[in-house]
């Protein structure tokens, strides 16, 4: 199989990015809410491979650690700070042994909520790089294929590349930033547009950058109820994105805003509207799509024939 930088670069091919077993495993596989995510993976080694090897099998070209939760940060709130480098490694070895040869297997770090950089919150520059080591260097050691860089504050995703790069000079980078839409368009928690944030990340390094999670459209865009056309929000975003530069984008929205409905988390998005949009979504230069919470493996199957449909109808890899 080509390195997936090769592929994004030798071919047209869309890849199809991992299934959020964050939002997927609680909802389908018995994760409760308030368990620390890597923890229970751990303790349920054979549901998290289950639900990896289904996913993959449902047409994701792209695994996950699933270690969001596992900085130092977010795991100093579950009173496993001392615990990071276990769960990362151990989380990544297990999500090794079911990838098969053709997929990447990603290597997952977010934010360091509830802590924020200078001068948002109090951590050092230094702080934080010593945070993502730890987590990376595990995440290495455990096997994967590529670093997913997801938050809040880009200026955390500048640090987490600058060591991702130190660690290990020739992985491939995904770096996304979180944007939601307001009433003057679309901004990180920090400020930046969608084209400065694009731009800060490629020019930290990352090989391809994107958007995921947050709020890709606002509520009140909305049009009749059992409509979400939430989607559209996300093809609205890359445009934004594209902006930047000519590099591979990549595309991870919500399948819309959660709500209870008898006690059960529900998002509104079908697969059918994914489907619909996707082809958007690469007309304006989406290389790797996919959803964040609330995505589940139907809209994962829903998209696959039309990815595969059109990989086999692009050139293959150049001269
Ligand atoms: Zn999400």
């Amino acid at each position: 199989m080509p390195s997936l930088l090769a592929r994004l670069r030798e071919s047209d091919d869309v890849l199809i990015h991992y299934a959020p077993l964050h939002s997927m495993l609680s909802e389908d596989w018995g994760k409760p809410m308030e368990v620390h995510l890597s923890q229970w993976i751990l303790e349920h080694p054979d549901r998290f491979q289950d639900a990896l090897a289904r996913s993959y099998a449902a047409g994701c070209d792209f695994g996950s650690t699933s270690t969001q939760s596992s900085s130092a940060w977010r795991a100093n709130l579950f009173g496993l700070k001392d615990q990071v480098r276990r769960l990362n490694y151990e989380s990544a070895r297990l999500a090794r042994e079911v990838t098969p040869p053709d997929k990447y297997l990603v290597g997952f770090c977010s934010t360091t909520l509830p802590e924020f950089l200078q001068p948002a919150g109090t951590l050092t520059p230094d702080q934080v790089r010593d945070g993502y080591r730890e987590q990376m260097e595990a995440l290495l050691e455990g096997g994967i294929d590529v670093f997913m860089i997801v938050g809040n504050q880009p200026d955390i995703n500048l640090l987490a590349i600058e060591v991702a790069r130190d660690l290990a000079p020739d992985i491939p980078i995904i770096s996304h930033c979180v944007y939601y839409h307001g009433p003057r368009g679309f901004f990180t928690m920090m400020g930046q547009t969608p084209r400065e944030g694009a731009r800060m990340l490629w020019d930290a390094g990352a090989d391809v950058v994107g958007a995921s999670c947050g709020l890709m459209r606002k509520t009140d865009d909305y049009p009749t109820p059992g409509e979400t056309h939430y989607y559209e929000g996300a093809t609205e975003l890359l445009g934004l994105l594209r902006q930047a530069g000519d590099g591979p984008l990549s595309i991870q929205p919500n399948a819309s805003l959660s709500r209870l409905a008898e006690g059960k988390t529900v998002y509104a998005a079908t697969p059918d509207e994914m489907l619909r949009e996707v082809p958007n979504w690469i007309d304006r230069g989406a290389r790797i799509v996919g959803g964040c919470c609330g995505t589940n493996l139907d809209h994962i199957r829903a998209i696959a024939p039309l990815i595969r449909r059109h990989n086999a109808r692009t050139p293959s890899p150049r001269p």
